[in-house]
């Protein structure tokens, strides 16, 4: 268990909304739920969840921590909005569900081999090298995330999209040997690096919490 994690257990021990609301991006807002149930049914995924997103804010008023922020769940919302457009509170749902998510992670107990949280590590690796998203290795670095049988079997199953991209110019093999670049990629690797020292302070620099969860 990370240093960040037992520290922030032990700050609130025994109220995880305060903590939430403390820690978690719009999380002063999940006390205004009033547990309708509009938002879950409105999401396109929420009956193929662990937890929908009104099941979640009563969990974290019930302070069921682990429960909560050791689901995929949060990992799991694509930002339709459409939970927000139909919160008879206003709830903003969205940004409270990423915020949980990125809570997790910089906790360290965000769920290991969750896909979404994968995804996210490689996209935030490719972009910041450069500036710019590298999408031919972006692609690559995908089909390959889970092994490298994995990788040739997806890579061989979709060669045809891959072949189709090349000759409509739409992907250049060249992107392999660098790609291109924003203007400044040493000055904005400064920036993200100042980001994360502050962000380092935030969490007492424990060794977790590098960003792009
Ligand atoms: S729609 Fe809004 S008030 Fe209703 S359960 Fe969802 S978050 Fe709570
Ligand atoms: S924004 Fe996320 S939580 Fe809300 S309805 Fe869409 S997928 Fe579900």
């Amino acid at each position: 268990m990370s240093d960040y994690n037992v520290q922030m257990i032990e700050k609130y021990r025994g109220n995880f909304l305060r903590e939430v609301e403390a820690n978690v991006e719009e999380g002063d807002w999940v006390k205004m739920c009033m547990q309708c149930g509009v938002c879950s049914g409105s999401c396109p995924f929420g009956p193929h969840w662990e937890h929908p997103p009104q099941e979640i804010f009563m969990l974290i008023r019930a302070n069921k921590r682990d429960e909560v922020l050791q689901s995929d769940s949060m990992w799991m919302c694509t930002s339709c909005y459409n939970c927000i457009a139909r919160c008879p509170r206003g709830l903003p749902i969205t940004h409270i569900m990423h915020g949980l998510a990125t809570y997790a992670k910089r906790l360290g107990i965000a769920p290991k081999e969750q896909p979404t949280a994968k995804f996210a590590q490689l996209f935030w690796n490719n972009l910041t090298k450069t500036g710019r998203v590298n999408e031919l290795k972006l692609g690559l670095a995908l089909y390959f995330m889970n092994g490298f049988g994995e990788g040739v079997k997806t890579a061989l199953k979709m060669k045809d999209i891959g072949l189709g991209m090349l000759k409509t110019k739409r992907m250049s093999p060249m992107e392999l040997l660098g790609g291109h670049k924003c203007q400044d990629a040493k000055g904005l690797q400064a920036i993200l690096k100042k980001a994360q020292e502050i962000e380092d302070a935030k969490i007492g620099k424990s060794g977790i919490g590098k960003a792009g969860a």
